[in-house]
C-alpha cells in the first residue's frame, strides 16, 4: 500500500494511514453528528454533536489501532517482527515480517486481536451501564465504542481466511493436519464459500427486499474472495520457490539477435524458435529485449528494410535481475509489474533469460510431483 503516510512510531513500529481512511473518518463524523447523536441525545447545538462525532471517530481509531497493536505485540513476543501497521478504509492491517512458523504461534497472535477488541467492548460496556446515564451525549458516545467493538471482534471472527477468524481456523487445521498449505487451502476454500453467500445475501437484499445496504455485503465478500486467493497463491510461490535462486530457473541456452537484424528476419527467428522474445545483443553489449509485440510496430510491408533496433524494448525499460536474486520475491515482482519476461545479468554481461511462463510451468510440475 503506497497511497499513505505515517502517522507515528509507537513502541518501534510505525504507524501508518492509508488516505481512504480519512474518508471513512469524514463519513463516520458526519454520521454520528448529524444522524446518530441527534437522535440518542437530544437538544444540542451542531458544535456539540460535531465534537462529540470526531471524538468517538477519534476514539474508534484507537480501538482498531489497539486491536492491530494486540496483534503486534504478541508476533513481536513470538519472535516476528513487525514492518508496520496500516490503517485503510475497512481497519487495520499489521504487516509481519514473516508468517508464523507453527500454528500455536499463529492462534496466539491471531487470536489477540479480537480478543483486545472484546476487551475494549467489555470495558466501555461495563462503563455505560454501571456509571453513567442514558441520553447523555457522553455516555452514548461510550455505548457506541463498545457496541462497534463488539461487532468489530464478531465480524473478524468470522472463519472467512484472511480474516483473523479465518486464520485461527487455518491454524486449528494446521495444528492437527500438520500440513500448513494444505490447511491454508481448506481455510480459503471455507473463505471463498462464505465469500460467496455473503454476496449472494447481498444480492437477495438488493433484489428480492429492495434494500441497498446489500451492495456492502457484495463488496465484501468479493474483497475477501479476492484476498483469499491472493493470500494463497503468495504461500505456494513462496512454498514452490523457498530457497531457490534465479539461476537455478532461468534459461541459460539463449538465442539472441542483432540489433542490426531486419525485421523479416526477426520473424524467421520467431518461427525457427517458437519463443516469445529475444533478447538483442551485439557483441558483449546486450540492447535489449524484443518481442511478438514490438514488431507490430512496423508495418508487414516495411519488414524488410526496418531493422530490429527500432522496434526493440530498451534495456533500461526490461526488468533486469540478478542470478542470486531470490526465486520467489522475483515471481511476485513480475506478477505485481505484469512483465512476462526478465534479463539476468551478471556486471553487465547477459547471462540468462527468465520468463513467468518458465516460472509457472515448473511450479505445475512441483505441484504435481508434490503430491505423488
Ligand atoms: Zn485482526
Amino acid at each position: 500500500m503506497n497511497n499513505s503516510f505515517r502517522l507515528a512510531v509507537i513502541r518501534g513500529i510505525p504507524v501508518e494511514i492509508h488516505f481512504s481512511w480519512l474518508l471513512i473518518f469524514f463519513l463516520f463524523s458526519l454520521t454520528l453528528a448529524q444522524g446518530y447523536f441527534p437522535t440518542v441525545a437530544a437538544n444540542q447545538t451542531s458544535t456539540v454533536y460535531w465534537t462529540a462525532g470526531v471524538i468517538t471517530t477519534l476514539v474508534l481509531f484507537a480501538s482498531v489501532l489497539l486491536h492491530e497493536f494486540g496483534h503486534s505485540l504478541v508476533a513481536i513476543r513470538e519472535g516476528i517482527p513487525i514492518r508496520k501497521i496500516t490503517l485503510f478504509i475497512f481497519g487495520g492491517v499489521a504487516q509481519m515480517e514473516a508468517e508464523p512458523t507453527n500454528p500455536v504461534t499463529e492462534l496466539k497472535v491471531t487470536a489477540a486481536g479480537p480478543l483486545t477488541s472484546l476487551m475494549i467492548a467489555l470495558i466501555f460496556g461495563t462503563a455505560y451501564y454501571l456509571a453513567l446515564a442514558p441520553g447523555l451525549i457522553i455516555s452514548e458516545s461510550i455505548f457506541f465504542v463498545a457496541r462497534l467493538n463488539l461487532i468489530m471482534a464478531v465480524f473478524n471472527l468470522i472463519p472467512a481466511f484472511p480474516l483473523d477468524g479465518g486464520r485461527i481456523f487455518r491454524s486449528i487445521v494446521w495444528l492437527f493436519g500438520k500440513n500448513m498449505l494444505k490447511a491454508t487451502r481448506i481455510a480459503v476454500g471455507l473463505g471463498t464459500v462464505l465469500s460467496f453467500l455473503a454476496m449472494g445475501l447481498g444480492f437477495v437484499m438488493i433484489f428480492v427486499q429492495g434494500d441497498l445496504w446489500g451492495l456492502w455485503l457484495i463488496f465484501l465478500g468479493w474483497m475477501i474472495n479476492q484476498a483469499g486467493q491472493s493470500s494463497y497463491s503468495q504461500l505456494v510461490f513462496k512454498e514452490t520457490f523457498s530457497g531457490m535462486k534465479v539461476e537455478e530457473l532461468m534459461s541459460t541456452n539463449l538465442a539472441t539477435v542483432s540489433p542490426d537484424d531486419t525485421l523479416e528476419e526477426l520473424a524467421e527467428c520467431f518461427l525457427h524458435y517458437k519463443y516469445g522474445a529475444f533478447p538483442v545483443v551485439y557483441g558483449s553489449t546486450t540492447h535489449g529485449l524484443v518481442s511478438l509485440q514490438n514488431m507490430k510496430q512496423a508495418p508487414r510491408e516495411k519488414w524488410p528494410e526496418t531493422r530490429v533496433s527500432r522496434v526493440l524494448t530498451p534495456l533500461k525499460e526490461v526488468l533486469v535481475l540478478k542470478p542470486g536474486s531470490d526465486a520467489a520475491e522475483v515471481m511476485m515482482k513480475m506478477a505485481a509489474q505484469n512483465a512476462g519476461r526478465a534479463l539476468v545479468m551478471q556486471n553487465g554481461e547477459l547471462v540468462g533469460l527468465l520468463s513467468r511462463t518458465d516460472m509457472m510451468r515448473f511450479m505445475q510440475m512441483h505441484m504435481v510431483l508434490r503430491e505423488e
